[in-house]
């Protein structure tokens, strides 16, 4: 058959509100048209994030009945460490609440003041994390990387001769470890290659620098290996996963994603010396590292998701209802970052949008517009998300790309819900020459993209116009 289907079927429903445009016009500005802060059952269609937002499995919520709550050495605990152990391969497995907790305790443990962290592209909660240190986290990946239009197989990668530069250049001893980020999330969840991920690990071995991978997306970076990378398509997708595995020192995972489950994360290493560290960090913050700020039924539902997140028929399903999405939405005009990613489509906001300066944010227009259009909740990846950046003089600078993500949250929507997010899409590109900017009114010093309020650009404008009594037109510049 050519035709592939949702290899599930339906045994609990969760019904969605339909809401008219005028409601979501409301809720728009009682959000202050920031799409984080809407209440989620105004959303029709919710695509903002795949983290966190899976269906579980029958035998998910079965497992969740035989979670051990012991305080210490739960049963639930070792289960849990044999199957990341089996799929994973490292040492050390310790369990988080979730993976920015991760990322916390293992820069913790392992950066200062000063330190650098290369990546294929840091991950914003990355970033923060490190930068909250006081140490610098530095983005190399391949050229195409930042050319949407461009085409591919493996645009995740890490350009391996800037790094290898940019450790000669700067004193190896400041770079306390190399991170690869699988699959690439920030700029269309694009994979990286294993001969890639080698080629780092022989770079950072070079110069005596640990290799850990941020393994989030780890099944559909697998499964794309196995797709298009030569010599890999007769191998499982586990096996491939272990590979990739194999040439890293240790990972940080947030099992939000490829664990199929709603809340969890762990932290891996072979360093037996470093794992106590983490520990002891983690009974500071999380708990005891026998549940690691999870409860026993959550370990048990991770350790079930990661076993199914590699059925290659998942994946399949999976990488054809995202391509399906992205293909009918490219095809007509619509601008997408090519290839089509693992988890997400993203729509070039800047190329789609090329009348709204980036600083008046396009990909936040855009997403704003789905909003309003069809209830349709996306995520901005641009300049609001990435605002870390700016000139010496203070200004704020634009990011290398305004995209706006449509993340599929796994086996929770069907085709037709995949039909009706088309539609609207083309509905909003048709109309999209009358679409305007929009202007932060206030924001926090990190991570502004979750909580920043703003106003659209036009109506503020037409304050001032007003204001101004002379019926001159008045450029604003922010
Ligand atoms: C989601 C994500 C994280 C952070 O994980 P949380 O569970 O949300 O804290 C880190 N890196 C990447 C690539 C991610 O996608």
């Amino acid at each position: 058959m050519k035709t592939i289907i949702e290899p599930f079927r339906v045994k609990v429903v969760e019904p969605i509100k339909m809401t008219t445009r005028d409601e979501r016009e409301g809720y728009l500005k009682d959000a202050a048209y920031n799409l984080f802060l809407l209440k989620a059952e105004n959303v029709i269609i919710d695509l903002l994030t795949d983290s966190g937002t899976a269906a579980m499995s029958a035998e998910q919520w079965s497992a969740l009945m035989r979670g051990d709550e012991s305080y210490a050495g739960s049963k639930s605990f070792y289960r849990f460490e044999e199957v990341v152990r089996d799929i994973f391969g490292f040492k050390q497995v310790i369990p988080m609440h979730q993976g920015r907790a991760a990322e916390r305790i293992l820069f913790s443990v392992m950066c200062k003041q000063g330190s650098i962290v290369p990546n294929n592209t840091n991950f914003d909660t990355t970033r923060a994390n490190i930068e909250y240190l006081g140490a610098e986290a530095v983005d190399l990946p391949i050229p195409e990387f930042y050319q949407p239009a461009v085409n591919h197989p493996f645009k995740g990668n890490m350009d391996t001769a800037a790094l290898e530069n940019f450790i000669k250049r700067v004193d190896p001893e400041r770079i306390p470890l190399v991170m690869v980020t699988v699959t690439n999330n920030s700029g269309g969840g694009q994979p990286v290659s294993m001969a890639n991920i080698r080629e780092v690990k022989a770079i950072c071995s070079r110069y005596g620098v640990p290799l850990y991978l941020d393994a989030c997306r780890f099944a559909e970076n697998a499964y794309f290996i196995k797709l298009r990378e030569a010599g890999y398509a007769d191998k499982s997708v586990k096996e491939i996963a272990r590979e990739m595995f194999s040439y890293a020192d240790g990972c940080t995972m947030s099992a939000k994603k490829d664990g199929l489950a709603n809340i969890g994360g762990f932290l891996c290493t072979n360093d037996d010396q470093l794992a106590q560290q983490e520990k002891d960090l983690l009974i500071l913050t999380e708990g005891f590292p026998t549940y690691g700020g999870l409860a026993g039924r959550d370990l048990e539902a991770i350790a079930v998701g990661l076993e199914e997140v590699l059925h290659e028929d998942y994946l399949q399903y999976r990488f054809a209802s995202i391509r399906y999405l992205g293909e009918h939405i490219s095809r007509a005009g619509v601008p997408i970052v090519q290839p089509p990613g693992g988890h997400a489509i993203y729509i070039d906001a800047r190329a789609m949008l090329p009348h709204i300066p980036p600083l008046q944010y396009p990909g936040q227009a855009l997403a704003v517009e789905l909003y309003r259009e069809a209830g349709i909740r996306s995520c901005e990846i641009g300049s609001v998300m990435h605002a870390e950046k700016y000139t010496e003089s203070g200004e704020e600078m634009p990011s290398a790309m305004e995209l706006v993500r449509l993340a599929i949250p796994h086996r929770v929507y069907t085709q037709s819900h995949i039909d009706y997010v088309v539609e609207a899409i083309l509905q909003v590109y048709e109309r999209r020459t009358s679409i305007s900017g929009y202007r932060i009114v206030s924001q926090p010093k990190f991570l502004r993209h979750f909580t920043a309020r703003f106003e659209p650009v036009d109506e503020l404008t037409e304050i001032l116009r007003v204001r101004s009594n002379h019926g001159k037109q008045i450029f604003l510049q922010n």
